[in-house]
Protein backbone atom coordinates (compact mmCIF):
# COMPACT_ATOMS: atom_id res chain seq x y z
CA UNK A 1 0.00 0.00 0.00
CA UNK A 2 2.77 2.39 0.65
CA UNK A 3 4.69 1.74 -2.31
CA UNK A 4 1.51 2.32 -4.06
CA UNK A 5 0.95 5.56 -2.34
CA UNK A 6 4.54 6.63 -3.05
CA UNK A 7 4.45 6.12 -6.76
CA UNK A 8 0.85 7.21 -7.27
CA UNK A 9 2.15 10.96 -7.39
CA UNK A 10 5.09 10.40 -8.96
CA UNK A 11 3.30 8.78 -11.65
CA UNK A 12 0.83 11.87 -11.88
CA UNK A 13 3.17 14.22 -12.22
CA UNK A 14 4.88 12.55 -14.88
CA UNK A 15 1.12 12.03 -17.08
CA UNK A 16 0.54 15.87 -15.96
CA UNK A 17 4.14 16.42 -18.00
CA UNK A 18 3.22 14.53 -20.65
CA UNK A 19 -0.01 15.72 -21.32
CA UNK A 20 1.34 19.05 -21.02
CA UNK A 21 4.09 18.01 -23.33
CA UNK A 22 1.56 16.77 -25.81
CA UNK A 23 -0.16 20.01 -25.27
CA UNK A 24 2.56 22.39 -25.83
CA UNK A 25 3.56 20.34 -29.06
CA UNK A 26 0.25 20.55 -30.75
CA UNK A 27 -0.06 24.76 -30.15
CA UNK A 28 3.87 24.49 -31.46
CA UNK A 29 2.53 23.11 -34.77
CA UNK A 30 -0.19 25.24 -35.12
CA UNK A 31 1.68 28.37 -34.20
CA UNK A 32 4.14 27.04 -37.44
CA UNK A 33 1.22 26.56 -39.51
CA UNK A 34 -0.33 30.12 -38.69
CA UNK A 35 3.53 31.68 -39.48
CA UNK A 36 3.98 29.98 -42.40
CA UNK A 37 0.21 31.02 -43.69
CA UNK A 38 0.88 34.52 -42.42
CA UNK A 39 4.18 34.73 -44.80
CA UNK A 40 2.00 33.45 -47.63
CA UNK A 41 -0.46 35.85 -47.12
CA UNK A 42 2.25 38.88 -46.68
CA UNK A 43 3.69 37.82 -49.96
CA UNK A 44 4.52 39.68 -53.09
CA UNK A 45 5.16 43.24 -51.87
CA UNK A 46 8.91 43.53 -51.75
CA UNK A 47 11.01 41.18 -52.44
CA UNK A 48 13.56 41.43 -49.83
CA UNK A 49 10.42 40.84 -47.54
CA UNK A 50 9.40 38.08 -49.49
CA UNK A 51 12.88 36.13 -48.90
CA UNK A 52 12.05 37.13 -44.65
CA UNK A 53 9.27 35.81 -45.08
CA UNK A 54 10.49 32.35 -46.63
CA UNK A 55 13.17 32.54 -44.53
CA UNK A 56 10.87 32.69 -41.50
CA UNK A 57 8.89 29.88 -43.29
CA UNK A 58 11.74 27.40 -43.57
CA UNK A 59 12.34 28.12 -39.83
CA UNK A 60 8.85 27.20 -38.99
CA UNK A 61 9.02 23.60 -40.49
CA UNK A 62 12.74 23.24 -38.91
CA UNK A 63 13.40 22.68 -35.54
CA UNK A 64 12.97 25.78 -33.19
CA UNK A 65 16.71 27.76 -33.33
CA UNK A 66 16.83 30.53 -31.02
CA UNK A 67 19.76 31.69 -32.32
CA UNK A 68 18.74 31.23 -36.28
CA UNK A 69 15.41 32.97 -35.07
CA UNK A 70 16.78 36.44 -33.86
CA UNK A 71 18.53 37.01 -37.33
CA UNK A 72 15.42 36.77 -39.31
CA UNK A 73 13.43 39.19 -37.11
CA UNK A 74 16.03 41.69 -37.54
CA UNK A 75 15.77 40.53 -41.35
CA UNK A 76 11.79 41.31 -41.48
CA UNK A 77 12.29 44.15 -39.20
CA UNK A 78 14.34 45.53 -42.17
CA UNK A 79 12.26 44.49 -44.74
CA UNK A 80 8.93 45.96 -43.74
CA UNK A 81 10.36 49.01 -43.07
CA UNK A 82 11.65 49.62 -46.17
CA UNK A 83 7.58 49.27 -46.95
CA UNK A 84 6.94 52.22 -46.09
CA UNK A 85 9.51 53.74 -49.12
CA UNK A 86 7.56 51.77 -51.68
CA UNK A 87 5.31 54.40 -53.63
CA UNK A 88 2.17 53.42 -54.09
CA UNK A 89 1.41 51.14 -56.77
CA UNK A 90 -1.42 51.61 -59.35
CA UNK A 91 -3.71 48.82 -60.12
CA UNK A 92 -2.25 47.24 -63.19
CA UNK A 93 -4.66 47.59 -66.66
CA UNK A 94 -6.39 44.62 -67.66
CA UNK A 95 -4.08 44.22 -70.37
CA UNK A 96 -0.87 44.43 -68.33
CA UNK A 97 -2.19 40.81 -66.83
CA UNK A 98 -1.04 37.46 -68.33
CA UNK A 99 -2.98 35.42 -69.85
CA UNK A 100 -3.06 32.64 -67.85
CA UNK A 101 -4.96 35.21 -65.53
CA UNK A 102 -7.76 33.20 -63.22
CA UNK A 103 -11.42 34.56 -64.22
CA UNK A 104 -11.28 35.64 -60.01
CA UNK A 105 -7.71 37.76 -60.45
CA UNK A 106 -9.47 39.09 -63.99
CA UNK A 107 -12.68 40.21 -61.56
CA UNK A 108 -10.19 41.68 -59.28
CA UNK A 109 -8.53 43.01 -61.46
CA UNK A 110 -11.49 45.15 -63.30
CA UNK A 111 -12.75 46.39 -59.52
CA UNK A 112 -9.53 47.44 -59.08
CA UNK A 113 -9.41 49.43 -62.14
CA UNK A 114 -12.76 50.94 -61.29
CA UNK A 115 -12.85 54.27 -59.83
CA UNK A 116 -16.58 55.26 -58.93
CA UNK A 117 -18.14 57.67 -56.55
CA UNK A 118 -17.71 56.81 -52.63
CA UNK A 119 -21.53 54.53 -52.42
CA UNK A 120 -20.32 52.62 -55.47
CA UNK A 121 -16.67 51.81 -54.06
CA UNK A 122 -18.09 50.81 -51.09
CA UNK A 123 -20.44 48.14 -52.96
CA UNK A 124 -17.99 46.91 -55.32
CA UNK A 125 -15.79 45.94 -52.15
CA UNK A 126 -18.22 44.04 -50.84
CA UNK A 127 -18.25 42.18 -53.94
CA UNK A 128 -14.32 41.27 -53.41
CA UNK A 129 -14.82 38.86 -50.52
CA UNK A 130 -16.53 35.95 -52.26
CA UNK A 131 -14.16 36.61 -55.58
CA UNK A 132 -10.85 35.82 -53.40
CA UNK A 133 -9.11 32.68 -54.02
CA UNK A 134 -12.49 30.76 -55.64
CA UNK A 135 -12.85 29.22 -58.96
CA UNK A 136 -16.44 28.27 -58.40
CA UNK A 137 -17.93 29.57 -61.54
CA UNK A 138 -21.25 30.10 -59.89
CA UNK A 139 -20.21 32.42 -57.75
CA UNK A 140 -18.10 34.04 -59.81
CA UNK A 141 -20.85 34.83 -62.50
CA UNK A 142 -23.52 35.43 -59.39
CA UNK A 143 -20.43 38.61 -58.60
CA UNK A 144 -20.24 39.62 -62.20
CA UNK A 145 -23.32 40.22 -62.46
CA UNK A 146 -23.56 42.62 -59.54
CA UNK A 147 -20.61 43.60 -60.62
CA UNK A 148 -22.65 44.90 -63.95
CA UNK A 149 -25.59 45.81 -61.44
CA UNK A 150 -23.48 48.48 -59.26
CA UNK A 151 -21.91 49.67 -62.82
CA UNK A 152 -25.34 50.26 -64.18
CA UNK A 153 -26.96 51.58 -61.28
CA UNK A 154 -23.83 53.73 -61.43
CA UNK A 155 -24.51 55.26 -64.87
CA UNK A 156 -28.19 55.93 -64.46
CA UNK A 157 -27.43 57.82 -61.31
CA UNK A 158 -25.07 60.15 -63.42
CA UNK A 159 -27.09 60.08 -66.55
CA UNK A 160 -30.04 61.47 -63.73
CA UNK A 161 -27.50 63.91 -62.48
CA UNK A 162 -26.62 65.52 -66.04
CA UNK A 163 -30.68 65.65 -66.42
CA UNK A 164 -30.97 67.45 -63.37
CA UNK A 165 -28.14 69.78 -64.25
CA UNK A 166 -29.66 70.82 -67.04
CA UNK A 167 -32.95 71.10 -66.35
CA UNK A 168 -31.18 73.36 -63.66
CA UNK A 169 -29.10 74.68 -65.78
CA UNK A 170 -31.79 76.07 -68.30
CA UNK A 171 -33.71 77.53 -65.27
CA UNK A 172 -30.99 79.55 -64.16
CA UNK A 173 -30.53 80.79 -67.88
CA UNK A 174 -33.99 81.52 -68.03
CA UNK A 175 -34.29 83.34 -64.57
CA UNK A 176 -30.96 84.85 -65.32
CA UNK A 177 -32.58 86.47 -69.28
CA UNK A 178 -35.22 87.61 -66.68
CA UNK A 179 -32.82 89.40 -64.69
CA UNK A 180 -30.83 90.57 -67.53
CA UNK A 181 -33.77 91.92 -69.33
CA UNK A 182 -35.11 93.74 -66.22
CA UNK A 183 -32.30 95.31 -65.86
CA UNK A 184 -31.43 96.52 -69.49
CA UNK A 185 -34.62 98.20 -68.72
CA UNK A 186 -34.14 99.98 -65.43
CA UNK A 187 -30.77 100.93 -66.97
CA UNK A 188 -32.34 103.11 -69.27
CA UNK A 189 -35.68 104.21 -67.52
CA UNK A 190 -33.29 104.93 -64.27
CA UNK A 191 -30.08 106.33 -66.12
CA UNK A 192 -29.91 109.30 -64.09
CA UNK A 193 -29.99 108.01 -60.88
CA UNK A 194 -26.40 107.08 -60.19
CA UNK A 195 -27.10 106.32 -56.34
CA UNK A 196 -29.28 103.81 -56.42
CA UNK A 197 -27.83 102.06 -59.55
CA UNK A 198 -24.64 101.76 -57.55
CA UNK A 199 -26.33 100.08 -55.15
CA UNK A 200 -28.06 97.76 -57.17
CA UNK A 201 -24.69 96.65 -58.91
CA UNK A 202 -23.05 96.12 -55.63
CA UNK A 203 -25.48 94.11 -54.52
CA UNK A 204 -26.18 92.24 -57.24
CA UNK A 205 -22.31 91.60 -57.54
CA UNK A 206 -21.87 90.30 -53.54
CA UNK A 207 -25.20 87.27 -54.91
CA UNK A 208 -23.26 86.83 -58.08
CA UNK A 209 -20.00 86.11 -56.34
CA UNK A 210 -21.87 84.75 -53.36
CA UNK A 211 -23.89 82.47 -55.97
CA UNK A 212 -20.19 81.31 -58.01
CA UNK A 213 -18.41 80.27 -54.01
CA UNK A 214 -21.19 78.15 -53.49
CA UNK A 215 -21.65 76.43 -56.72
CA UNK A 216 -17.56 75.57 -56.51
CA UNK A 217 -18.74 74.76 -52.57
CA UNK A 218 -21.58 72.49 -53.41
CA UNK A 219 -21.50 68.54 -52.36
CA UNK A 220 -23.68 67.67 -54.83
CA UNK A 221 -26.48 68.23 -57.23
CA UNK A 222 -28.80 68.59 -55.14
CA UNK A 223 -27.21 70.93 -52.49
CA UNK A 224 -26.17 72.83 -56.31
CA UNK A 225 -29.79 73.37 -56.63
CA UNK A 226 -31.03 74.58 -53.62
CA UNK A 227 -28.29 77.06 -53.19
CA UNK A 228 -28.64 78.60 -56.72
CA UNK A 229 -32.32 78.69 -56.70
CA UNK A 230 -32.38 81.11 -53.13
CA UNK A 231 -29.69 83.25 -53.76
CA UNK A 232 -31.71 83.40 -57.38
CA UNK A 233 -34.82 84.10 -55.30
CA UNK A 234 -32.93 86.82 -53.12
CA UNK A 235 -31.34 88.25 -56.44
CA UNK A 236 -34.81 88.46 -57.77
CA UNK A 237 -36.69 89.66 -54.26
CA UNK A 238 -34.22 92.29 -54.01
CA UNK A 239 -34.42 93.41 -57.56
CA UNK A 240 -38.74 93.70 -57.10
CA UNK A 241 -38.09 95.62 -54.11
CA UNK A 242 -35.67 98.21 -56.11
CA UNK A 243 -38.23 97.98 -58.94
CA UNK A 244 -41.43 99.10 -56.43
CA UNK A 245 -38.69 101.54 -54.91
CA UNK A 246 -37.77 103.11 -58.04
CA UNK A 247 -42.21 103.37 -58.68
CA UNK A 248 -42.41 105.62 -55.87
CA UNK A 249 -39.41 107.86 -56.96
CA UNK A 250 -40.42 107.42 -60.44
CA UNK A 251 -44.29 108.81 -58.89
CA UNK A 252 -43.06 111.40 -56.74
CA UNK A 253 -41.00 112.88 -59.50
CA UNK A 254 -43.45 112.73 -62.09
CA UNK A 255 -45.69 114.74 -59.50
CA UNK A 256 -43.17 117.59 -58.37
CA UNK A 257 -42.47 117.94 -62.64
CA UNK A 258 -46.36 118.18 -63.19
CA UNK A 259 -46.31 121.24 -60.27
CA UNK A 260 -43.21 122.70 -61.97
CA UNK A 261 -45.12 122.22 -65.25
CA UNK A 262 -48.18 124.40 -63.85
CA UNK A 263 -45.60 126.79 -62.31
CA UNK A 264 -43.81 127.09 -65.87
CA UNK A 265 -47.32 127.84 -67.55
CA UNK A 266 -48.71 130.73 -64.41
CA UNK A 267 -45.06 132.42 -65.22
CA UNK A 268 -45.66 132.13 -68.31
CA UNK A 269 -48.64 133.80 -67.78
CA UNK A 270 -47.96 136.14 -65.93
CA UNK A 271 -44.54 137.03 -68.39
CA UNK A 272 -47.73 137.45 -70.89
CA UNK A 273 -49.41 140.17 -68.73
CA UNK A 274 -46.03 141.67 -67.81
CA UNK A 275 -44.73 142.17 -71.47
CA UNK A 276 -48.36 143.40 -72.44
CA UNK A 277 -48.67 145.72 -69.53
CA UNK A 278 -44.99 146.72 -70.45
CA UNK A 279 -46.23 147.48 -74.24
CA UNK A 280 -49.16 149.25 -72.82
CA UNK A 281 -46.69 151.53 -70.44
CA UNK A 282 -44.38 152.29 -73.38
CA UNK A 283 -47.07 153.02 -75.75
CA UNK A 284 -48.25 155.85 -73.14
CA UNK A 285 -44.81 156.73 -72.33
CA UNK A 286 -44.13 157.43 -75.70
CA UNK A 287 -47.61 158.78 -76.71
CA UNK A 288 -49.04 162.44 -76.15
CA UNK A 289 -51.95 162.37 -74.46
CA UNK A 290 -53.43 165.61 -75.72
CA UNK A 291 -53.37 164.45 -79.71
CA UNK A 292 -52.63 160.65 -79.49
CA UNK A 293 -49.72 160.90 -81.88
CA UNK A 294 -46.24 160.22 -80.28
CA UNK A 295 -44.81 162.63 -77.93
CA UNK A 296 -41.16 164.20 -77.66
CA UNK A 297 -39.76 160.99 -75.92
CA UNK A 298 -40.75 158.54 -79.17
CA UNK A 299 -39.31 161.44 -81.39
CA UNK A 300 -36.25 161.52 -79.69
CA UNK A 301 -35.70 157.89 -79.55
CA UNK A 302 -36.84 157.74 -83.40
CA UNK A 303 -34.33 160.42 -84.13
CA UNK A 304 -31.43 158.83 -82.57
CA UNK A 305 -32.27 155.79 -84.42
CA UNK A 306 -32.72 157.52 -87.79
CA UNK A 307 -28.77 159.17 -87.32
CA UNK A 308 -27.16 155.63 -86.25
CA UNK A 309 -28.58 153.76 -89.29
CA UNK A 310 -27.25 155.17 -92.40
CA UNK A 311 -30.60 155.45 -95.11
CA UNK A 312 -30.52 152.81 -97.74
CA UNK A 313 -29.16 153.95 -101.79
CA UNK A 314 -32.10 155.55 -103.43
CA UNK A 315 -33.58 157.12 -100.08
CA UNK A 316 -33.48 160.43 -98.23
CA UNK A 317 -34.47 161.02 -94.85
CA UNK A 318 -36.20 164.57 -94.20
CA UNK A 319 -36.71 166.34 -90.73
CA UNK A 320 -39.66 168.41 -90.61
CA UNK A 321 -40.43 170.97 -87.92
CA UNK A 322 -43.91 172.63 -88.26
CA UNK A 323 -45.12 175.44 -85.51
CA UNK A 324 -48.61 177.06 -85.30
CA UNK A 325 -48.59 180.22 -86.36
CA UNK A 326 -49.68 183.07 -83.68
CA UNK A 327 -51.28 180.14 -81.67
CA UNK A 328 -51.37 181.87 -78.09
CA UNK A 329 -54.31 184.51 -79.86
CA UNK A 330 -56.64 180.98 -79.88
CA UNK A 331 -55.30 180.72 -76.20
CA UNK A 332 -56.10 184.61 -75.67
CA UNK A 333 -59.14 184.50 -77.68
CA UNK A 334 -60.99 181.98 -77.24
CA UNK A 335 -59.51 180.06 -74.08
CA UNK A 336 -56.91 176.96 -73.68
CA UNK A 337 -59.72 174.57 -74.34
CA UNK A 338 -60.08 176.03 -77.39
CA UNK A 339 -56.12 176.13 -77.62
CA UNK A 340 -56.36 172.45 -77.00
CA UNK A 341 -59.22 171.75 -79.93
CA UNK A 342 -56.76 173.42 -81.94
CA UNK A 343 -54.31 170.80 -81.34
CA UNK A 344 -55.60 167.68 -81.85
CA UNK A 345 -57.44 169.15 -85.03
CA UNK A 346 -54.23 170.24 -86.43
CA UNK A 347 -52.66 167.04 -85.18
CA UNK A 348 -55.61 164.86 -86.82
CA UNK A 349 -55.02 166.68 -90.22
CA UNK A 350 -51.39 166.16 -90.24
CA UNK A 351 -51.51 162.54 -89.27
CA UNK A 352 -54.32 161.83 -92.48
CA UNK A 353 -51.95 163.52 -94.74
CA UNK A 354 -49.29 161.26 -93.96
CA UNK A 355 -48.22 157.42 -94.59
CA UNK A 356 -47.81 154.84 -91.73
CA UNK A 357 -44.52 154.52 -91.72
CA UNK A 358 -43.81 158.18 -91.53
CA UNK A 359 -43.14 159.46 -87.98
CA UNK A 360 -45.50 162.37 -86.60
CA UNK A 361 -44.42 163.58 -83.54
CA UNK A 362 -45.98 166.11 -80.70
CA UNK A 363 -42.60 168.17 -79.91
CA UNK A 364 -43.49 170.50 -77.31
CA UNK A 365 -46.85 173.49 -77.04
CA UNK A 366 -47.85 174.09 -80.46
CA UNK A 367 -44.50 172.45 -82.45
CA UNK A 368 -44.81 169.13 -84.49
CA UNK A 369 -41.79 167.12 -86.00
CA UNK A 370 -42.41 165.04 -88.60
CA UNK A 371 -39.96 162.64 -90.11
CA UNK A 372 -39.90 160.64 -93.67
CA UNK A 373 -38.12 158.37 -95.93
CA UNK A 374 -38.44 159.18 -99.80
CA UNK A 375 -37.13 158.01 -102.68
CA UNK A 376 -36.65 161.65 -104.31
CA UNK A 377 -34.66 164.69 -103.48
CA UNK A 378 -37.55 166.51 -103.65
CA UNK A 379 -40.16 164.77 -101.83
CA UNK A 380 -39.28 166.21 -98.57
CA UNK A 381 -40.40 169.77 -99.17
CA UNK A 382 -43.18 168.44 -101.46
CA UNK A 383 -44.46 166.81 -98.48
CA UNK A 384 -43.84 170.12 -95.88
CA UNK A 385 -45.94 171.78 -99.11
CA UNK A 386 -48.96 169.18 -98.99
CA UNK A 387 -49.21 169.80 -94.82
CA UNK A 388 -49.04 173.35 -94.60
CA UNK A 389 -52.00 173.73 -97.73
CA UNK A 390 -53.70 171.30 -95.42
CA UNK A 391 -54.04 173.21 -92.36
CA UNK A 392 -54.53 176.19 -94.45
CA UNK A 393 -57.68 174.69 -95.80
CA UNK A 394 -58.90 173.76 -92.28
CA UNK A 395 -62.23 175.43 -91.23
CA UNK A 396 -61.91 175.58 -87.86
CA UNK A 397 -64.24 177.29 -85.58
CA UNK A 398 -64.15 178.59 -82.24
CA UNK A 399 -67.57 180.20 -80.32
CA UNK A 400 -69.42 180.19 -84.24
CA UNK A 401 -66.75 182.18 -85.00
CA UNK A 402 -63.99 181.15 -88.24
CA UNK A 403 -60.63 180.95 -86.77
CA UNK A 404 -58.19 180.22 -89.55
CA UNK A 405 -55.15 178.17 -88.33
CA UNK A 406 -51.17 178.33 -90.22
CA UNK A 407 -48.38 176.55 -90.08
CA UNK A 408 -44.51 177.40 -90.62
CA UNK A 409 -42.38 174.79 -91.16
CA UNK A 410 -38.41 174.10 -91.57
CA UNK A 411 -37.34 171.48 -93.78
CA UNK A 412 -33.97 169.82 -93.94
CA UNK A 413 -32.10 166.38 -95.28
CA UNK A 414 -30.64 164.16 -93.10
CA UNK A 415 -26.53 163.92 -94.15
CA UNK A 416 -24.47 161.20 -93.09
CA UNK A 417 -22.45 162.68 -90.68
CA UNK A 418 -25.85 164.45 -88.82
CA UNK A 419 -26.04 163.97 -85.55
CA UNK A 420 -30.16 164.49 -83.93
CA UNK A 421 -29.03 167.95 -82.45
CA UNK A 422 -27.11 169.27 -85.85
CA UNK A 423 -30.24 167.98 -88.15
CA UNK A 424 -32.53 169.04 -85.27
CA UNK A 425 -31.08 172.91 -85.11
CA UNK A 426 -31.15 172.89 -88.74
CA UNK A 427 -34.71 172.55 -89.65
CA UNK A 428 -35.36 175.22 -86.72
CA UNK A 429 -33.15 177.25 -88.15
CA UNK A 430 -35.39 176.95 -91.31
CA UNK A 431 -38.74 177.27 -89.66
CA UNK A 432 -37.01 180.20 -87.75
CA UNK A 433 -36.53 181.62 -91.22
CA UNK A 434 -40.40 180.73 -92.47
CA UNK A 435 -41.30 182.28 -89.45
CA UNK A 436 -39.34 185.55 -90.80
CA UNK A 437 -40.24 185.64 -93.90
CA UNK A 438 -43.94 186.04 -93.06
CA UNK A 439 -45.20 182.83 -91.44
CA UNK A 440 -47.67 180.04 -93.75
CA UNK A 441 -44.41 178.76 -95.63
CA UNK A 442 -41.86 176.02 -95.85
CA UNK A 443 -38.24 177.08 -96.18
CA UNK A 444 -35.18 174.36 -96.66
CA UNK A 445 -32.30 174.17 -95.37
P1 LIG B 1 -45.48 182.27 -83.50
O1 LIG B 1 -46.23 182.46 -84.70
O2 LIG B 1 -44.26 183.11 -83.40
O3 LIG B 1 -45.18 180.86 -83.24
O4 LIG B 1 -46.40 182.77 -82.34
P2 LIG B 1 -47.10 181.83 -81.29
O5 LIG B 1 -48.08 182.64 -80.56
O6 LIG B 1 -47.61 180.63 -81.91
O7 LIG B 1 -45.95 181.46 -80.33
P3 LIG B 1 -45.70 181.67 -78.83
O8 LIG B 1 -44.49 180.94 -78.42
O9 LIG B 1 -45.65 183.13 -78.54
O10 LIG B 1 -46.94 181.10 -78.08
C1 LIG B 1 -47.20 179.70 -77.98
C2 LIG B 1 -48.34 179.51 -77.13
O11 LIG B 1 -48.80 178.14 -77.12
C3 LIG B 1 -48.04 179.83 -75.68
C4 LIG B 1 -48.69 178.73 -74.89
O12 LIG B 1 -49.57 179.18 -73.89
C5 LIG B 1 -49.43 177.94 -75.91
N1 LIG B 1 -49.45 176.58 -75.56
C6 LIG B 1 -48.39 175.77 -75.39
N2 LIG B 1 -48.80 174.53 -75.09
C7 LIG B 1 -50.17 174.54 -75.06
C8 LIG B 1 -51.18 173.57 -74.82
O13 LIG B 1 -50.89 172.41 -74.56
N3 LIG B 1 -52.48 173.96 -74.91
C9 LIG B 1 -52.84 175.21 -75.18
N4 LIG B 1 -54.14 175.54 -75.26
N5 LIG B 1 -51.91 176.15 -75.41
C10 LIG B 1 -50.60 175.83 -75.37
MG1 LIG C 1 -43.80 177.77 -80.87
MG1 LIG D 1 -46.28 179.31 -82.74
Amino acid sequence: MKSRATANPTQNAIEQLERAEKRWARIDALLRRLVARLTYAAEGRLPQLDTALGNIRTLAHAPMDEKALEPLLNDLAEAVRSLDEIPVSTPPTLKELPNTTSVSDLLMAILDRLQLDKAANTCLDELRGPIIATADPAVLIQQAEALAGVVNHHCQQIGEQKVGAERLLAQVSEQLDELNHYLTQEGDDHREDSGARKNLDQHLSHAIDTLGTQVQQAKNLQTLREDVQSRIHAITVHMQSFHKREELRERAWQTRADLMNQHIHELERTAQDLEANLHQEQQLASTDPLTGIDNRLAFDNYLEQICQNATPKGYYTYLLVLDIDYFKNINDQFGHAAGDRALRIVAEQLRARLRAEDLLARYGGEEFAVVLKTSTMKAGTQVAETLRAGIEKLRFRCQQKPVHITISCGVTRLRADDTPASVFERADRALYQAKGKGRNRCEML
